[in-house]
């Protein structure tokens, strides 16, 4: 703590978090002192008086009650938020027709300012009820609308990457640009984003996948994220149409991964939807870039895309994180997302070899938080309690039917244990179980507030 305890805010309760893939770290009773956003102290395994562990001075306690612990906010690395409206919709189609029939033809839409207002604001609360505390946004190719979504981000306090689309080609004929004015209108969103002073806002190149793409276009990309650094998102490897159509487009190239790096695009600030089919060859290429991938398993099933092998990747040092791929996937929770993990990696479990491993619960929920946050290179900050990182938070609560204000059929409360809870929350949980959500130590979400 940096000297007396004054406006300080200090959590009483039972922790739990990610300090390794295969483990998670519980504490029945600790102290988090939250100074500036930050964390500044955290006394594990608490007994007795918290003045003993805390001195004395003025600060604001949080005590938790019974049933409620402390988790690492939710880190969604792969999302589109235009497509929030569309959500559940056209859930029986494969990819490249999905895009066709449902995507594109409201993504043309956002042209609109009005209506990108409209919808983004609600995006940003939903995310933020469902614990996200970091996302990846995809927006649209229009920049003035994709600002709004930025603007939404700031204002509600949510940590956020959102990328302006490009696309020069294969679309549907309407719905595309010209390289210089997809360039042009990048290199404005950037500096739109720059304007909103936010450090907890950035923006990311976003090239939509290859087949959108010309090469010319894809290395203009490339070249602008190295010039700042920049975060980069796309595609890839996400279902063999898709696959097989990115081979006849670009013809030089030995693979879809080849296609991004020889772009440029392939670094340790770029962040790959799906990659099912990657070669061991491609993860290898990937993974020696520091790049990561986002394991979209709600997505993947739906749009029967196919179902990613976590094990493998990791096996390839590839850092992998979770998405929901909002409106491919149908649920906009990471808590969903880990749950989805788990299945598809247990069905695939029937079809493997017995000596392939399906994902366990500690690991998805490693997926959901540090993982996410390595994904992003953003471990030094985020991802855990560990004393330094910023406080993002979640105050979840398993016993939300008990209390008397959700008028809910309530059960009879049974003891628990803190580990048994998580299980709850991964297993069986949803936005009710989220009590409270903190970024950069701001109350940005509550059950019993509005979001501003
Ligand atoms: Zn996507």
């Amino acid at each position: 703590m940096t000297g007396t305890l004054e406006n300080c805010l200090v959590f009483d309760g039972p922790l739990v978090h990610s300090c390794s893939r295969n483990q998670i770290t519980t504490h029945e009773r600790a102290l988090v002192v939250v100074e500036n956003g930050k964390i500044t102290k955290v006394v594990e395994n608490v007994t007795g008086d918290v003045k003993e562990h805390l001195g004395s001075g003025k600060y604001q306690m949080k005590k938790l009650e019974k049933g409620q612990f402390l988790c690492p906010g939710f880190v969604d690395l792969h999302t589109h938020a235009p497509q929030f409206p569309n959500q559940g919709l056209g859930m029986d189609m494969p990819l490249l027709d999905w895009l066709q029939t449902y995507t594109f033809p409201l993504e043309m839409k956002y042209e609109d300012e009005g209506f990108a207002e409209k919808v983004y604001k609600n995006v940003v609360k939903s995310t933020l009820k469902s614990g996200t505390t970091t996302a990846c946004y995809f927006g649209t190719i229009h920049r003035k609308s994709t600002t709004r979504l930025a603007q939404a981000v700031s204002r509600m306090g949510q940590r956020g990457l959102v990328g302006k689309v490009n696309m020069n080609q294969n679309s549907n004929g309407k719905y595309v640009e010209k390289t210089e004015d997809s360039m042009k209108e990048t290199l404005n969103f950037i500096q739109d984003v720059s304007e909103l002073n936010n450090p907890l806002v950035e923006p990311v190149i976003t090239p939509r996948f290859a087949i959108s793409c010309s090469m010319d276009l894809l290395k203009e990309l490339g070249k602008l994220a190295a010039s700042g650094n920049y975060y980069i998102q796309t595609h890839i490897s996400e279902n063999k149409a898709e696959v097989e159509f990115t081979k006849e487009v670009f013809p030089d190239q030995p693979n879809y991964a080849e296609v991004y790096n020889v772009s440029g695009l392939l670094t340790n600030k770029t962040i790959l939807g799906h990659g099912i089919y990657l070669s061991d060859e491609e993860q290898k290429v990937i993974a020696s870039k520091g790049t990561a991938v986002a394991h979209c398993p709600n997505s993947n099933t739906w749009l029967k895309s196919g179902i990613c092998d976590v094990r493998k990747l990791w096996s390839n040092n590839v850092k992998v994180g979770l998405g929901t791929d909002i409106g491919a996937g149908s649920v906009s929770s990471i808590i969903d997302a880990m749950r989805s993990a788990l299945a598809v990696s247990i069905n695939k479990s029937f079809y493997s070899s017995e000596d392939y491993k399906p994902l366990t619960y500690p690991e998805v929920f490693f997926l959901a938080t540090l993982g996410g946050a390595e994904a992003l290179n953003k471990q030094e900050s985020i991802g855990n309690f560990m004393v330094g990182k910023d406080f993002d938070a979640l105050l979840i609560d398993t016993e939300w039917q008990n209390r008397p204000d959700m008028n809910a059929p309530t059960f009879t409360m049974t003891d628990h244990s803190l580990i048994e809870r998580v299980q709850k929350l991964i297993y069986s949980g949803d936005d009710r179980n989220i009590a409270e959500v903190y970024v950069c130590g701001r109350l940005v979400s509550s059950r019993n507030i509005s979001s501003k």
